[in-house]
């Protein structure tokens, strides 16, 4: 089934979007069958279990995404391995993140996660958060800004949600007129098993899909 839904959903997506296949809660042979079917981008949320999945599947060529909460005692498990941290949500984080690149002489690819959802407890920062961050770019030699995360609220209601990407797509390109010298900064990832296609009217160039691919987690 893992090879269906992965040719199903490439079969919509367009050629320039990346799919990061969000393999949390799922084993490792999990990602060896969508490895099979082409599969090579995949994304973890807790950092235990992404560290533990890098060395056991250290045999495939992968690339790794990492899209959890990270605590700043758990970088050594993710930094070393990450080909982008999508989650940065935090200035605590991000400070910490810049001590480990400078300590590791490594620069570290991140998004900057946007509050968006309705949902009060939902992590991510304020756009003047954002914002705050970026005039001082050039302080964090050892991080790379790619672009934004975000996840709409949780709802069955279209319009709640195309509002929710609506707000992430206008402030991205609010920040590329603002900061054109932040040549990496092109990342709009945005997007989930429910809501990836309406993702796509609003520039999407990441898309995470984890139960339309593996199927419901087992917690
Ligand atoms: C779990 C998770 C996803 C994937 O969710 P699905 O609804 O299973 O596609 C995407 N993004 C983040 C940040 C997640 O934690």
């Amino acid at each position: 089934m893992i090879r269906e839904h992965i040719a199903e959903i490439r079969e919509q997506l367009p050629s320039e979007v990346k799919l990061v296949a969000v393999s949390k809660f799922h084993p490792a042979e999990a990602i060896r069958e969508a490895y099979a079917a082409g599969q090579r981008r995949f994304g973890e949320n807790r950092p235990q279990e992404f560290a533990a999945k890098v060395e056991e599947l250290k045999d495939l060529d992968l690339e790794w995404h990492f899209i959890g909460h990270l605590q700043t005692n758990k970088l050594k498990l993710v930094l070393p391995y990450a080909d982008l941290v999508q989650s940065v949500d935090s200035q605590h984080l991000l400070d910490a993140i810049q001590d480990w690149g400078k300590a590791n002489d490594k620069v570290i690819r991140v998004l900057l996660e946007l509050h968006i959802g309705a949902e009060e407890t939902k992590s991510g920062f304020k756009e003047e958060e954002v914002l705050d961050i970026l005039f001082r770019a050039d302080k964090y030699k050892n991080i790379s800004f790619c672009g934004l995360m975000g996840m709409a609220s949780h709802t069955d209601n279209e319009d709640d949600i195309r509002a929710d990407f609506a707000r992430i797509a206008d402030f991205k390109a609010y920040l590329d007129d603002l900061f054109p010298e932040l040549a990496d900064f092109k990342e709009l990832s945005i997007g989930m098993s429910g809501d990836w296609k309406l993702a796509l009217d609003y520039g999407a160039t990441i898309v995470r899909i984890g139960t339309a691919i593996f199927g419901e987690r087992q917690y």
